[in-house]
């Protein structure tokens, strides 16, 4: 039987692009010392800065929110949990309740943002009416509310789980329509826009999927495993990735070589250099009016911009 690298008791896990095998603790403390490498090296978190993860109720979220709550004595930040609940039947009920318990794990405060009792419309009701994607709504109203959250609720920084398979296939993605400037947007840090966007990170960086998963399944931290209905099987994402695996399988650890390139080499990406502020909420819009309040405007008469930056500064004052 394989033995760990480190103490030599069984192993669960056979790392080969690291060459490594670990039992579950060495595993554990194999993947937390990999984040906090990555937020050092990346310097994404600062002493006494105030992070806020976004955790979706799934494993990235789970290890995010597990790992980050290990390193915040060590490096010393303060760190709150947003959930945005969707409104997707099923799959978003199980999602807030798993984020629910996580939170409750852990011993850290959550603030929920429930999309149908704010907006009056959840995901698929909105995208219905505007007849569009509800992969594209959704990602319009995430953005938005982060970024909300963030600047209301005086963060230093929003973390999301993106682990290393997401980074690579949306890069990939994104370079093959030729879309650079998103290219640009994918490196660990992206600096916050004074007063219209909060700075954005992701510690999960250099963290394959299949490490995230067994983080948070041999941690026992409640995570809830179903994809989203919208989710396609047969989608270019998908295949993105399976692709991608292919490539790791016969290369072993070209996924994380390519990741780490983007790091470095991301900034080189042309951006969007216009940043200006919307006329209705005063955060960041690329023509005057922002992209969530222009769909809430369609559907509601007046844009909920203003309305759920009031919401976030209200929790600040009362806590
Ligand atoms: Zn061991
Ligand atoms: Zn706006």
């Amino acid at each position: 039987m394989a033995k760990c690298s480190i103490c030599g008791k069984p192993a669960v896990v056979d790392l080969r692009y690291a060459r490594r095998r670990f039992c579950a603790e060495h595993f554990i403390e194999f993947v937390e010392r990999k984040i906090e490498r990555s937020i050092k090296e990346y310097k994404m978190i600062g002493k006494r800065d105030r992070v806020i993860a976004a955790i979706s109720g799934g494993k990235d979220s789970a290890t995010l929110a597990g790992v980050l709550d290990r390193l915040r004595d060590r490096i010393g930040f303060e760190l709150i949990l947003l959930h945005i609940d969707l409104g997707i039947s099923e799959y978003s009920r199980k999602s807030r309740e798993a984020s629910v318990r996580l939170a409750h794990r852990l011993g850290l405060e959550l603030v929920i943002f429930d999309v149908k009792e704010m907006l009056g419309y959840s995901i698929p009701e909105m995208a219905l009416r505007l007849r569009r994607r509800a992969c594209s709504v959704c990602g319009i109203v995430k953005r938005y509310v982060m970024n909300a959250a963030g600047i209301e609720l005086g963060a230093d920084s929003v973390a999301t789980g993106h682990n290393a398979d997401d980074i690579g296939s949306y890069a990939l993605k994104e370079f093959l329509f030729q879309n650079l400037e998103n290219i640009g947007k994918l490196v660990p840090v992206s600096e916050s826009i004074d007063n219209l966007a909060v700075r954005k990170i992701k510690p999960l960086y250099t963290v394959y999927e299949k490490e995230s998963f067994l983080y948070s399944l041999l941690r026992e931290l409640p995570y809830y495993h179903e994809e989203c209905p919208h989710a396609r099987l047969d989608s270019l994402d998908f295949t993105i990735k399976e692709f991608l695996n292919k490539l790791e399988e016969k290369f072993p650890s070209i996924k994380i070589q390519y990741v780490k390139m983007l790091a470095r080499k991301g900034s080189n990406y042309p951006k969007i250099v216009e940043a200006r502020s919307c006329r209705h909420c005063g955060l960041l819009s690329l023509g005057g009016e922002c992209s969530f309040c222009r769909i809430t405007r369609r559907l509601r008469k007046s844009p909920a911009g203003p309305m759920v930056r009031r919401y976030f500064s209200t929790l600040r004052n009362h806590s």
